[in-house]
């Protein structure tokens, strides 16, 4: 991509209106623009970002055999009616509205009725489980704060995956799975030394369920850890009861602030069974089915990503999400010559800086944007028969010969 092409800009003040930084951030490097509190806009460079981050998600998945689909965000009340979560009084956040011929709506705030009701459509026997399906959608939700930049949004984007089982043995082979696959999302995202699985509140059907938590100072959630961090638990279900199930009476815990990237959750009958979603076991009998959730908050990543590792100088984004692996500057007429050469075939991996800037600006920006590697070819390098590299992330700066970058890189 090439930066004198771009609608987008860099802004050296943040905009008042943000008080978190990763929205800050975010909005001063030209990745989002702000609609209202909670609200907003992915533009080029923040859109690769997201894209980078369902790549990862969707290549985990698919290899434990999820299918991916897209359902609606208008939503009919029915389903939701059905296991009591139309209601104001038990979901708050809803956002609704009305069909112009009469009738409410509700905007998805999640996904478990209408994945329910829209399977009762497709299972019927036990031939037709076990089912994995996820998808990649807007939630809408109307969040009483929305002042976290992109970690909380009232829109927000969500991978949702729901599993359909013939037994709960079934559904706890698989939400092991989903667990390993969590933990190599996460470490693939970059998050995963300072991400853990943390026990959460279960509710009725399920003693506990998992979240996943990120330690971050401005994360809103509160979790507690043993000395080796291989028991993490939330606010809510640390006590002496727990700590007693869990082995830990004796041992000493710490707590930091962590914002939740993902849960998973054994649903088992709480959504089938109120809906009416069954199957036909071997033996003729009619069966509910057994469900579980998982939910990763792909919007709420990339913010968490963009506010933990950012510096003074602005966004440091790991290889495996950065909008493009390289920064190109040229400088001075060989130089830009030279850069424009690398340029062509790369137009993928490489941000080219050739807009009529001074050298300092375009530095700037590059590390305000956060690009893993700068690569600046000027005619003084040129003289050597190389290039300039600067690391983002540890600010080394080295030279590499020509040759070597239009093979290597
Ligand atoms: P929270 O406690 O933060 O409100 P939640 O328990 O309501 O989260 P879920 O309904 O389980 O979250 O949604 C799945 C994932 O979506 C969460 O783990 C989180 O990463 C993300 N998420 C939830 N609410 C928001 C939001 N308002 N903005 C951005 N991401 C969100
Ligand atoms: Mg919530």
């Amino acid at each position: 991509m090439r930066l004198s092409k771009t609608f987008i800009k860099t802004l050296r003040e943040a905009p008042k209106d943000e008080v978190a930084k990763n929205g800050a951030l975010l909005t001063r490097a030209g990745y989002i623009n702000k609609e209202m509190a909670g609200v907003y806009d992915y533009l080029p460079l923040g859109l690769r970002v997201i894209e980078n981050i369902k790549t990862i998600i969707r290549e985990e998945l698919n290899k434990i055999g999820c299918e991916e689909v897209l359902l609606s965000s208008l939503q009919n009340p029915e389903p939701w009616e059905k296991s009591g979560r139309f209601s104001d009084q038990e979901v708050d956040i809803w956002f609704k509205t009305e069909l112009s011929s009469g009738g409410e709506l509700g905007l998805a705030p999640t996904h478990e009725e209408p994945i329910t009701e829209m399977m009762k459509k497709y299972i019927s026997s036990y031939k037709d489980l076990p089912l994995y399906v996820y998808q990649f959608q807007t939630k809408f939700r109307n969040e009483l704060r929305a002042k976290s930049g992109i970690l909380r949004g009232r829109e927000f984007l969500m991978k949702d995956l729901y599993s359909f089982h013939t037994s709960e043995e079934d559904l706890d082979a698989f939400y092991a799975e989903v667990e390993k696959a969590y933990s190599r999302i996460y470490e693939r995202l970059g998050i995963g030394d300072c991400t853990y699985e943390t026990f959460a509140s279960g509710g009725i059907f399920a003693k506990y369920s998992h979240e996943y938590q990120t330690i971050l100072p401005v994360g809103e959630d509160k979790v507690f850890y043993n000395t080796d961090k291989s028991i993490v638990l939330n606010e809510e279900v640390y006590n002496d009861e727990v700590l007693a199930d869990l082995g830990a009476e004796n041992e000493k815990f710490e707590s930091t602030n962590a914002a939740e990237v993902g849960n998973i959750f054994k649903l088992k009958i709480k959504y089938s069974e109120p809906l009416g979603l069954k199957f036909i076991d071997e033996n003729n009998k009619p069966q509910t089915v057994y469900m579980g959730c998982y939910g990763i908050g792909v919007s709420r990543v990339m913010g968490v990503i963009a506010e933990k590792f950012a510096d003074d100088k602005g966004l440091v984004w790991p290889e495996t999400v950065a909008p493009f692996k390289y920064y190109l500057v040229g400088i001075g007429d060989k130089g830009t010559e030279e850069a424009e050469k690398f340029y062509t075939g790369r137009e993928e991996e490489v941000l080219f800086d050739d807009r009529n800037k001074r050298p300092g600006e375009k530095f700037a920006d590059s590390e305000l944007m956060g690009i893993p590697l700068r690569i600046v070819i000027s005619d003084k390098t040129m003289d050597e028969n190389a290039a300039e590299i600067t690391d983002r992330k540890t600010g080394k700066t080295w030279r590499v010969d020509l040759s070597e970058l239009f093979e290597k890189f």
